[in-house]
């Protein structure tokens, strides 16, 4: 039985109404405390809120992709359990430089005052439209643009591991990337990933089921070829909505084969603009605007990835997964979700995917001498 709110109306991250302190109570305190291997955690007061719904969901560690002038903020508020991972100022007022020289020198800047070692490329196929709005080239954000490259060589030198988001879930192929010889396919995304990942031989962490959860047979090649790639679990509403869908048996042989190298991570963003009616910047404080719906916000993606991966849960994901609507505008509304199905991995899976995986290979890297 799962256990409802006293909030009035259904929201997006909330439509089944479900009183998400009372549910982390129910689930239980996970088999090992949790690291998230994928976050974007930014905001002094939202990254209070966060600590609370992580906390409830016996999350103890985090890895965040947090703005730079951010960061020594986050960590007096996380202390110790905040991990940070290296990425250009997507804020920036000039674009072109920030994902150019700008970047090369926050790279450095990273290193040397937070002494970070990871470095994120987010390669995105919706950044040529970006790139190409900025720098003129639509090639620049990709993988293996110059400046890319450039920015590549100098992480490695300082002794970076990378990670990497290459393609975006099957349904934007087939809405908004139909141009391919704009975006290219969705298999051209692994081209340059498949060459620099033999190129350079240091860990890659590759987001979001690498990018193609859709796809496990793909996965398992591009594992098999490529022993350097780990993988996480990030982007909820994605993974929730594909993960779904595997036979029980196919995902967890998946996990098994795999084991050691695919990290729980949630992909939760958080900023102070949820906390308010202000709109965030570019438009993604929107997604709340109150402490309340902030919490939800969070906690859901949390409810969620567990509820799929412990429990034999059956039933529509509480979270709103607009995809659904954008490739069927006929049978999905807005606020449709997919449904859930709760993949009950054993515990050893669990233990590994939760913690140890990340332990192996994120911080080990991280510790390295
Ligand atoms: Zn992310």
């Amino acid at each position: 039985m799962t256990a409802p709110c006293s909030c009035k109306s259904p929201r997006p991250a909330n439509r089944l109404r479900l009183d998400y302190r009372a549910e982390a109570k129910r689930l239980g305190t996970p088999v090992v405390p949790i690291i998230d291997a994928h976050t974007h955690i930014n905001g002094e007061h939202a990254s209070a809120l966060y600590a609370e719904a992580r906390e409830l969901y016996g999350i103890t560690e985090t890895w965040s992709q947090t703005q730079f002038p951010q960061a020594k903020a986050i960590k007096k508020v996380l202390g110790d359990s905040i991990h940070f991972v290296a990425v250009p100022d997507y804020m920036s007022d000039d674009p072109a430089h920030a994902h150019g020289q700008g970047y090369l020198d926050r790279i450095t800047e990273w290193h040397e005052q937070l002494g970070t070692r990871i470095v994120k490329f987010w390669c995105a196929p919706r950044g040529r439209d970006y790139a190409k709005e900025s720098s003129g080239d639509p090639r620049t954000l990709t993988l293996d643009s110059p400046w890319r490259r450039k920015q590549m060589e100098h992480a490695a030198n300082l002794g970076f591991m990378f990670m990497a988001h290459i393609a975006d879930p099957d349904t934007w192929f087939k809405t908004k990337y139909t141009d391919t010889s704009f975006y290219g396919t969705k298999a051209s995304q692994y081209e340059p990933l498949e060459r620099l990942t033999d190129e350079y031989d240091v860990p890659w962490l590759v987001a979001h089921m690498g990018g193609w959860p859709e796809d496990l047979p793909f996965l398992t090649g591009l594992l098999d070829r490529h022993p350097n790639i780990i993988l996480d679990t990030s982007a909820t509403k994605w993974m929730v909505r594909e993960l779904s869908l595997h036979p029980r048996a196919e995902l967890l042989a998946f996990f098994h084969r795999f084991q050691g190298r695919i990290l729980f991570g949630s992909d939760i963003v958080t900023m102070d603009a949820h906390l308010s009616t202000d709109e965030g910047p570019r438009n993604m404080g929107s997604q709340a605007s109150s402490a309340d719906e902030a919490f939800e916000l969070y906690a859901s993606r949390y409810w969620a990835l567990r509820t799929l991966f412990e429990s034999a849960y059956e039933g529509e994901s509480p979270i709103a997964d607009p995809d659904l609507h954008m490739v069927d505008p006929d049978r999905f509304d807005e606020f449709a979700a997919p449904v859930l199905s709760g993949k009950s991995l054993p515990t050893d899976e669990l233990t590994i995917l939760y913690r140890q995986a990340t332990l192996d290979t994120l911080h080990a890297w991280h510790n390295r001498p």
